[in-house]
């Protein structure tokens, strides 16, 4: 089978007005070549306000930077006040939606049914999700980061065909590891993106499994990032903190 192509994906998260997107954007595209942009796939997710920006500047200087938003609603229009509809991301060049966030989870109190739908919201109107899932510190610490994630794949992905699974990236993100400085070793993160990869095969198929890509995320850095990427089941990388400074996110996708 095809090898999967890395992806490294830059979570802006609640940072950066649209005029600071678009300098960083634009020194984001400076820092890499044709031939890394081509063999990284890279990509920004901007707060929503900087999505028009951000198309703007890839589509007028034909940069090879994928975008896209860190949600989205489970309903395509209507009475969903505050809301954003996946018809809406797409008509803005959005490639990328994150599902399933740990801090959406924690602070808006998303759920698996919820996580579910938005997986499915995303998929209908041609957007590929990246769906997180990843333990807290109390499962880690009892040992239940497998049964917790896999957990999670299969809620968020019930219901799904593998034609429509094989489309979506997981992205695995113990929560224990985001914005602390504490990241998981390489064979931790490879044991959870492993049994992810497991499940799939389980669930759906063999080959299914093979082609999702699977992202590592907390707290990826340049000085890390080599060490995650070179375990099997890891295919690249979700980045909080170090997706803020172009230079330091252009090394993190110049890895290899
Ligand atoms: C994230 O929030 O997706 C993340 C991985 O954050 P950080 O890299 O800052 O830990």
């Amino acid at each position: 089978s095809a090898p999967r192509r890395p992806l490294m994906a830059g979570n802006w998260k609640m940072n950066l007005n649209h005029l600071e997107a678009n300098l960083l954007v634009q020194k984001l595209a400076a820092s890499l070549n044709e031939k890394q942009l081509t063999e990284v796939e890279t990509v920004v997710l901007p707060p929503f306000t900087d999505l028009r920006t951000v198309q703007t500047v890839v589509e007028g200087d034909k940069l090879l930077i994928g975008y896209g938003a860190q949600d989205l609603s489970p309903h395509a229009s209507g009475a969903y006040t505050g809301e954003i509809a996946g018809p809406m991301l797409a008509k803005l060049g959005c490639t990328y939606v994150v599902v399933g966030h740990s801090e959406r989870r924690a602070y808006h109190h998303e759920d698996d049914a919820l996580v579910g739908a938005k997986v499915q919201a995303a998929l209908t109107h041609g957007i590929t999700p990246i769906l997180c899932v990843g333990e807290g510190l109390d499962v880690r610490e009892q040992g239940g980061q497998v049964a917790h994630c896999t957990a999670q794949l299969d809620a968020a992905l019930k219901g799904l065909s593998a034609e429509q699974v094989a489309q979506v990236v997981v992205a695995y993100e113990p929560v224990w590891a985001i914005g602390t400085g504490k990241t998981a070793t390489p064979e931790d993160a490879q044991e959870v993106c492993g049994a992810l990869r497991a499940r799939l095969a389980d669930s759906f198929d063999q080959g299914t499994a093979e082609k999702v890509r699977i992202l590592y995320g907390g707290s990826v850095k340049s000085s890390n990032v080599a060490s995650i990427m070179a375990q099997p089941d890891v295919d690249g990388a979700l980045v909080g903190g170090a997706s803020l400074d172009a230079e330091e996110f252009a090394k993190i996708c110049r890895f290899p």
